[in-house]
């Protein structure tokens, strides 16, 4: 198969796009889309400043090349959750450092064991939640409190469209209306504090994410979390590209006519935001539920001691 643009041999073909093309054409592609994904959704304004989150994986670090060459202030975060299975968190931190290198940018580092007392899967031993329930609060409060600490005017993720038909297939099954409600590729700031969230990647498809890191160079943590063989988001995965594979361009028409639904369809008021009166960070409660997860792990380790050091020590396995 050539290139559609200049007959070159073609690297990838993207049957939803109905299009060909070779190694250099692709990245060309790819960075533009991006950008005008970027206006469709009128994500980002001129001269605002933005934190990227990255996990080490390849989304997030493509994004933030893509974002940094098109021209865009950003700073990158990474949060350390602690995950030692498979030395995760370290060599997914490795990457994001080589990174920030190549980019000559700059990354924020939140170690989540130092600030909290407590890694993330050793959470799962003393509080019986999932870690991954766990994870994403802890995720979502240190992005915001780093945005707003550090003025951003918003928080760019790594979500591609594999990512963001899983999440509507779920939201679906399930009918989480207020889910559905949020799950848009830009979502206003909301006050008081709650910072903007946008999605630059929501329309690339995984294999076009890794294709586009792979072509240029970027050096990316290929192992998955070892939580996430549990998650449920893999099985909403296998599902709808077993359903693309039949009828290409079925999951990008699926999200877009969520996109367009939103605009008809009624869904329960949203939950006014206030102050959380420990940490100041918004919620709909008098306390968040992250300084709730912290008063509970303080008191775990004040009240048992010898507890909590033998659990510490056993949390290995997932
Ligand atoms: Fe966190 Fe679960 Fe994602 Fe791993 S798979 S990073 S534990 S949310
Ligand atoms: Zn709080």
């Amino acid at each position: 198969m050539r290139c559609r643009n200049c007959r070159e041999k073609a690297v990838i073909h993207m049957p939803a796009h109905k299009l060909a093309l070779c190694g250099s054409c692709y990245i060309s592609w790819f960075e533009g889309y991006t950008e005008r994904t970027i206006q469709k959704f009128n994500m980002l304004k001129p001269g605002e400043q933005i934190l990227v989150a990255v996990s080490g994986g390849k989304d997030s670090l493509a994004l933030w090349q893509v974002l940094t060459r098109l021209g865009v202030n950003t700073t990158a975060l990474y949060i350390h959750l602690g995950i030692a299975q498979k030395e995760y968190s370290d060599t997914s931190l490795a990457k994001a450092r080589a990174f920030e290198e190549r980019l000559n940018s700059s990354l924020i580092v939140i170690d989540v064991a130092k600030e909290l007392g407590m890694s993330v899967p050793e959470t799962k031993r003393l509080m019986s939640r999932k870690v991954c329930a766990t994870c994403g609060l802890i995720k979502r409060y240190y992005m915001n409190k780093t945005a707003a600490d550090g003025e951003f005017d918003a928080i760019a993720t790594g979500h591609n469209l594999d990512d963001e038909t899983a999440s509507l297939l779920g939201n679906t099954m399930e009918w989480r209306l207020s889910y559905l409600k949020r799950q848009h590729p830009v979502l206003a700031e909301r006050p008081p504090g709650l910072k903007k969230k946008v999605k630059p990647f929501c329309y690339f498809t995984e294999k076009e994410t890794a294709t586009y890191a792979f072509l240029t160079g970027i050096d990316y943590i290929m192992t998955e979390c070892p939580y996430a063989l549990h998650a449920s988001s893999i099985e909403y995965k296998n599902v709808l590209n077993a359903l693309e594979e039949n009828g290409a361009g079925r999951k990008r028409r699926f999200y877009d006519h969520l996109l367009k639904a939103q605009g008809h369809l009624a869904f329960p008021e949203e939950a006014e935001l206030n102050r959380c009166r420990i940490c100041n960070q918004p919620t709909t409660l008098s306390v968040c539920s992250f300084c709730n997860i912290s008063k509970k792990i303080r008191e775990i380790k004040d009240k048992k001691p010898s507890a909590i050091s033998r659990q510490h020590s056993a949390v290995a396995e997932v």
